[in-house]
């Protein structure tokens, strides 16, 4: 996505990446959740033909549909549930305009987080709040300067938010230039494993206080140091109308994720760990029902669960829909 990124860059043009430049086509095929998707949309969302193969072999090539009454039951599951179907070898993705990127970042304490989510809730849709929570807790927000005037407004906004140290505000020309979501190299410890569960909510208003006390506990009994809860804000224009996509949760504000870390090849804390994450996931169910799945875990036994909550209604339909195209179950499991 970087490299995408870096390449539009020369023709003044953007696409909706992620937090990360190293991501590749699997941030595309899972949804895409961008800093900028409240305005722009999710990666899936500027998909305009794909091609690849089904399990089953055959050769596909499907174009975006004009209409929602269009759509076909192939388009929809390959927008946002390719990696259970097939490979996908070619998309066309639509471009868009390339607009200076406004970054605002800061260490923050636990009462700022909890005031800096509950400006976010409120903000336009051309600005995002991203946060980390571990050792420290680390945030930062992306706007995009769509004119002088909007620029005096974002930065307004930005100068509302609390913070407790080495608060920065700049401007950057594309999305591969910003300033990585993380804690530093305190979670970068290379002889730990880990697993990622992304979960999808709506926005915490008044629970804003009941989620943070939730988090904190969570947050203070992590098994290990590495381990660590951080969100990504979206909702807003993702429902574009005429989309239909297996990315049900369009009405999402806020999209959780639950990074759990043990010691490499240590099978006793890599369980106390699992469990931790499923602790996590348990406390906050009651405020994010869905789940992203930008990681598939059918390698655990959360696997079941974790396609139910994605996918809910649409499930049984997407299972139907494997049966024809993926029949062996040579891509992973919908069960
Ligand atoms: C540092 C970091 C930051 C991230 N930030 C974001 C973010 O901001 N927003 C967000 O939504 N997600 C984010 N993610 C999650 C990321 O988008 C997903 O983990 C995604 O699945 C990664 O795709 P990949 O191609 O890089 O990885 P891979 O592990 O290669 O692929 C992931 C999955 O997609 C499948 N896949 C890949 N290519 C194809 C293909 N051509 N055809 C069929 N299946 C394929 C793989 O089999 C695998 O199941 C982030 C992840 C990391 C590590």
């Amino acid at each position: 996505m970087g490299e995408l990124s870096s390449f539009l860059l020369k023709h003044k043009r953007s696409f909706p990446i992620g937090l990360s430049g190293k991501t590749g086509m699997g941030y595309i095929l899972t949804g895409g959740i961008s800093p900028l998707s409240r305005s722009r949309g999710l990666a899936i969302d500027q998909i305009k033909e794909i091609q690849g193969f089904w399990g089953n072999g055959k050769e596909f090539h499907l174009f975006k549909p004009n209409t929602k009454k269009e759509s076909t039951f192939e388009w929809k599951a390959l927008c946002g549930a390719a990696i259970f179907f097939g490979i996908i070898t070619k998309v066309k993705l639509k471009t868009q305009p390339l607009r200076p990127l406004l970054s605002w970042t800061a260490n923050l304490s636990f009462s700022q987080l909890s005031e800096c989510i509950n400006q976010a809730e409120s903000w336009p849709k051309s600005l995002s709040f991203q946060w980390i929570y571990g050792e420290d807790i680390f945030a930062n927000a992306i706007g995009e300067v769509k004119n002088t005037d909007n620029e005096s407004v974002l930065i307004n906004l930005l100068e509302r938010l609390p913070f407790s140290r080495n608060k920065t505000i700049k401007k950057f020309n594309d999305m591969n230039s910003l300033p990585n979501l993380s804690l530093g190299n305190k979670i970068n410890n290379n002889s730990n494993h880990s697993e990622v569960l992304g979960l999808l909510g709506p926005a915490w208003k008044e629970n804003n206080p009941k989620v943070l006390k939730i988090l904190k506990n969570l947050i203070n009994k992590r098994p290990n140091k590495s381990c660590y809860i951080a969100s990504q804000q979206l909702g807003g224009l993702t429902h574009f109308n005429d989309l239909d996509t297996s990315f049900i949760h369009r009405d999402a504000v806020w999209k959780p994720w639950i990074n759990g870390a043990w010691e490499a090849y240590d099978l006793s804390k890599r369980k106390r760990t699992l469990e931790w994450m499923k602790e996590c996931w348990n406390n906050l169910e009651f405020i994010c029902p869905g789940v992203h799945l930008a990681q598939i875990h059918p390698h655990l036994e959360w696997h079941e669960k974790e396609l139910s909550s994605a996918y809910k209604d649409w499930l049984p339909k997407l299972q139907e829909i494997k049966a024809i195209y993926d029949p062996r179950n040579i891509m992973p499991p919908l069960k």
